[in-house]
């Protein structure tokens, strides 16, 4: 049974910016696009589609249960798939499709199905291990009409990579896939999902991303979930880890050399606004970029996640399923799911999250909440801060 199934490591949610630029570039202005950032109205912004559960690797951190490397028989076929699209489109303006997997370039219908996806207007981002893009598919990648591709890298080197991908020469594939899009002039985000086993290499993957000219790195705070569960124990980074690499993230995204994003690390938000305080300055769009107008989780209010076999999840790390667009129409579950209206609402919050000052640009991650007191609701497990409030009842 997949549980919850994996993306490739992460969020390409960089083509965010995109749409956000296309909006303010259009007669709509810059106003139009900052309502569009912060999405008060809970519209669909992202959704995170696994093509199918069959990947080439299987990687250490995975959050499927089981690995086909093959296409799974209960994927979606080709029809569904097209209904999929067409319905993802019918809900709104500006939405981001990501092709997820397991991996997406083992489904010999991608192309067809990113061609009907882009057709219907939708935005298309491919999240892929890398390790399938020869200079034919780097191709077939840009003739589809996708207009990003996230890439994961979990470590500075190939030895770190391989053993976390449990397969020799993954990282020089996927090296090799990256310059061969880059090549013909895609735009490649890195996605590293940052565990103990290559903390030490933060600084290194930074480097690297420049190096092979990515737009872009994103790095994901390992959920405990899927095989993760199993790794979780010895791999998840101390609160205090989380918080150092944090706020070393918030140092380098003040170089702006390249697209830096925390992905999966709410609290980032939080130490972002600390930050900022200390130093004097105002949190604006030119200061901070696209986080100055988006919030920490996503998941059920602006992301969504649809399984390889039609289950929708709010993100895909959330085991709490929403419906299912076998049964269901899409926007029917995107806007009537209970799991969607609990999460959109940060007064449902619970334990130091609940009655954190920061809860509305933050959330804390509701799948590790999950993993760690079986409620979605509950406090994040993974961040250091003491609210206000709770400082005060302690004195
Ligand atoms: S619950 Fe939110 S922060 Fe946590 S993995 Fe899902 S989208 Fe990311
Ligand atoms: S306590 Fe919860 S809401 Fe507050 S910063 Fe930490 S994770 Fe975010």
């Amino acid at each position: 049974m997949t549980k919850h199934p994996h993306a490739q490591g992460g969020h390409p949610g960089g083509t965010i910016k995109d749409v956000y630029h296309k909006i303010k570039d259009s007669g709509e202005g810059r106003q139009h696009a900052h309502q569009f950032m912060q999405n008060k109205g809970n519209q669909l912004r992202l959704v995170f589609w696994e093509t199918t559960g069959g990947c080439n690797l299987e990687c250490v951190h995975c959050r499927r249960l089981d690995v086909s490397q093959e296409l799974m028989k209960d994927d979606l076929t080709t029809e569904e798939s097209f209904k999929l699209v067409e319905q993802i489109a019918e809900i709104g303006d500006g939405t981001i499709l990501v092709l997820s997997g397991g991996e997406p370039l083992f489904r010999p219908d991608i192309f067809e199905i990113a061609k009907h996806a882009k057709k219907q207007g939708l935005t298309l981002a491919l999240a892929t291990n890398g390790t399938l893009v020869d200079e034919a598919m780097a191709r077939r990648i840009v003739d589809a009409g996708i207009e990003r591709v996230s890439i994961s890298l979990d470590g500075a080197d190939a030895n770190t990579h391989d053993n976390f991908r449990k397969l020799p020469g993954s990282f020089d594939a996927a090296v090799r896939g990256i310059r061969n899009l880059r090549s013909i002039g895609m735009e490649v985000q890195i996605n590293s999902t940052i565990a103990k086993h290559n903390v030490h290499q933060v600084k290194g993957l930074y480097k690297m991303a420049q190096d092979l000219d990515a737009i872009a790195l994103h790095i994901f705070m390992l959920v405990p979930v899927g095989c993760g569960v199993q790794i979780a124990e010895d791999q998840m980074l101390e609160p205090e880890k989380y918080e150092e690499i944090l706020n070393w993230f918030y140092d380098i995204s003040k170089e702006k050399r390249i697209q830096t994003k925390a992905t999966c690390a709410p609290h980032y938000f939080r130490i972002m606004r600390q930050r900022a305080k200390e130093e004097g300055i105002q949190i604006t769009p030119q200061t901070h970029g696209m986080a100055a107008m988006t919030k920490g989780c996503l998941a059920g209010s602006a992301v969504c996640f649809v399984s390889h076999k039609g289950e929708v999840f709010p993100c895909g790390y959330l085991p709490v399923e929403a419906g299912n667009i076998r049964k269901q129409r899409f926007k029917d579950v995107w806007e009537n799911a209970e799991v969607f209206k609990k999460l959109r609402d940060p007064e449902n919050l619970e334990g130091k999250c609940g009655i954190c000052e920061y809860k509305k640009v933050c959330l804390g991650c509701r799948a590790r909440a999950f993993y760690d007191r079986g409620s979605y609701l509950a406090e994040e497990p993974y961040c250091m801060y003491q609210p206000k409030a709770a400082a005060k009842k302690h004195n």
